[in-house]
């Protein structure tokens, strides 16, 4: 974990030529926060709040599941009539809710305009949290950071002041990034600790990334398919919930199809 950061599904880029990119059926989560952003492509998501959402580049779909809710998530081509390919790129980052959200209602939010400022060559999209004196209006319930990071063609540098209460970590989408001198390319995670006062980051060429911190969580999670709980019970249960159509996830309207829990083999205790 990174602060409550607890998962990062970085998916494409993909030009869509293999049809459509991305068609995840209706599924229940509970005791998370999921927060979408994309960099190129449409999605829509529609959950068993009746919230329907269409998500562009730029723009940050944030839903919380509380004790539960389900959604489906579907990329569409952004100019059908036209059969234009159906890109996709993005990330999806789950938050692990603290003991004191993780039974509320469930809610969504969408932001379609989030502060932007710059940082040396880096132009900086605040998403969650605070930073370069910008607060995104994203609700979370820990003390959380999350910012897009995008130097230009000609690279970037920056020293970004960093809160040394918090752990930091990088996640690159798209080119190559030093973070503090470490070469950092897509499909790794740079974590980075707590303590740090600044960060150094420098581009080669052009590039695209998340600097992800928070307060170290302090409370241990379990963490099974789309559930983030505390005990093996609390995970049957919601496994059991789920499988039986209980009305705790409620309906969504969707013509994706609704995924089956998997097996649940919890491990015996030592
Ligand atoms: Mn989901």
């Amino acid at each position: 974990m990174i602060g409550a950061w607890c998962f990062a599904d970085h998916f494409g880029p993909t030009d869509g030529s293999t049809g459509a990119v991305m068609q995840v059926g209706l599924h229940p989560h509970i005791g998370l926060q999921t927060v979408t952003w994309l960099v190129e492509g449409d999605v829509t998501h529609r959950d068993s709040l009746g919230v329907e959402q269409w998500i562009r580049s730029g723009q940050l779909n944030l839903m919380t599941s509380g004790d539960g809710i389900a959604h489906a998530e579907e990329s569409v081509p952004a100019s059908p009539a036209a059969g234009a390919a159906d890109a996709l790129h993005g990330i999806q980052l789950w938050v692990a809710l603290p003991d004191s959200a993780r039974q509320g209602a469930p809610g969504f939010e969408h932001h379609a305009e989030l502060p932007v400022d710059r940082a040396g060559g880096f132009h900086c999209t605040v998403l969650v949290g605070e930073a370069l004196g910008a607060r995104s209006p994203a609700q979370v319930y820990t003390p959380l950071l999350g910012v897009e990071l995008v130097g230009a063609e000609d690279g970037g540098h920056a020293s970004v002041p960093l809160d040394r209460t918090y752990e930091h970590g990088v996640v690159v989408l798209d080119g190559r990034l030093l973070v503090a001198g470490q070469p950092v390319e897509p499909g790794a995670l740079a974590y980075l600790g707590y303590g740090r006062t600044e960060l150094e980051l420098a581009a080669e060429g052009s590039v695209r990334a998340l600097l992800l911190g928070g307060e170290p969580f302090g409370e241990d999670i379990l963490m099974w398919w789309n559930f983030v709980a505390r005990s093996w019970e609390e995970i049957a249960d919601a496994r059991a919930d789920w499988e039986a159509g209980a009305s705790r996830f409620r309906t969504v309207t969707s013509e994706l199809d609704r995924i089956p829990a998997p097996a649940l083999h919890r491990p015996r205790p030592r």
